[in-house]
């Protein structure tokens, strides 16, 4: 197609365990955003095969009604799965498909599925890194994207270059939501199953299904009054002191994480909070995760630096569209 009409627009899609939104992004305007509840495993019968037909069907389907409205040949898709980023094979999605590895070869199908548009698939943390491009970044180092919603990922990339490092062999970075994790409330442990059938991972207690795990627990009765992660964010906001222990509870697995990843990798300046849960609860999602830092300090620095973390560890300035933003640059990048 001739890249003079549309050469700087790109439709966009963010796809997760809650919505399936789309938009156009423009420059660096989104526009005509829309979004629908994504579909769930098991919520209306449907097998996994199944939800990856559909998935390919509303990307395809939504596309051309797009086009029927906006100019553009490139689509960029976020995708809240783990893939190996060097092939593009999707391999599995806990908020999505469930338990499981579900292989899906997702840009060869859309291209095979409207092969008039030039399509770009990447993970959603990895969009959400993309979409730090182009801010004021300290020069020499790297940017961390640390995403907290239906899933939970981390991801380094260079501010100048845009590359994201992976696995040589697996095309993996940062898959944190399924590392092994403990969370305590007032001393004592609890066990609880992560989305992919194993218990006791980040996910389990720090996702936001992972967080509304937990609310149903019999954990104290002033906290029977909270069901839902907006419902724990505005007794936080309005400083009830049992919703802020469980929040630092909540944080306190993640909080270790950081931890372990700034005495392992201190080349990254800035990781910037992302992601339904972080947006829910804002500043004071930051605040716990800090608080927790304060309590495990970083060896001879945290010390001689108190703000070391505070810093280091910031919130998203464009909450809600990171993933959006991160498709359609990237969508637009590698059509360059
Ligand atoms: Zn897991």
């Amino acid at each position: 197609m001739d890249n003079s009409a549309g050469g700087s627009v790109a439709l966009v899609f963010d796809l997760g365990g809650t919505w399936f939104r789309s938009g156009i992004l423009d420059g660096d305007r989104l526009t005509d955003v829309r979004q629908r509840p994504a579909p769930r495993r098991g919520v209306d019968g449907s097998d996994v095969p199944q939800l990856q037909r559909a998935l390919v069907r509303y990307l395809v389907e939504t596309a051309e009604a797009y086009r029927t409205r906006h100019v553009f040949d490139r689509v960029g898709v976020s995708l809240g799965a783990a893939m190996n980023g060097s092939s593009g094979l999707v391999l599995a999605s806990a908020p999505l498909w469930g338990p499981g590895r579900w292989p899906l070869p997702l840009a060869e199908l859309l291209t095979a599925g409207a092969p008039r548009f030039s399509w770009a698939v990447l993970n959603d943390v990895s969009a959400q890194a993309v979409s730090l491009l182009g801010e004021d970044w300290p020069t020499g180092s790297r940017l961390a994207a640390l995403t907290v919603s239906t899933g939970i990922a981390y991801r380094t990339i260079d501010p100048v270059t845009g590359h994201i490092p992976l696995d040589a062999v697996h095309g993996l970075q940062g898959e944190i939501g399924h590392l092994p994790a403990r969370f305590e409330w007032r001393g004592a442990a609890l066990d609880l199953a992560c989305d992919c059938g194993v218990a006791n991972h980040t996910s389990a207690f720090a996702s936001g299904r992972g967080i509304e795990r937990i609310l149903r627990e019999p954990l104290a009765a002033e906290l029977d009054r909270y069901r839902t992660v907006p419902e724990l964010a505005a007794g936080c906001a309005a400083g009830d002191g049992p919703a802020l222990e469980l929040l630092d509870a909540c944080t306190a697995p993640l909080a270790r994480l950081l931890l372990a990843q700034a005495t392992l990798d201190p080349t990254v300046a800035r990781t910037v909070l992302m992601g339904g849960v972080v947006h829910a609860f804002g500043r004071l999602y930051r605040e716990s995760l800090l608080r927790n830092l304060d309590k495990d300090p970083l060896y001879l620095v945290s010390a001689a630096d108190p703000g070391y973390f505070g810093e280091r560890i910031l919130i998203s300035s464009r909450p809600g569209v990171e993933a959006l933003v991160g498709a359609g640059l990237h969508a637009l990048r590698i059509g360059d």
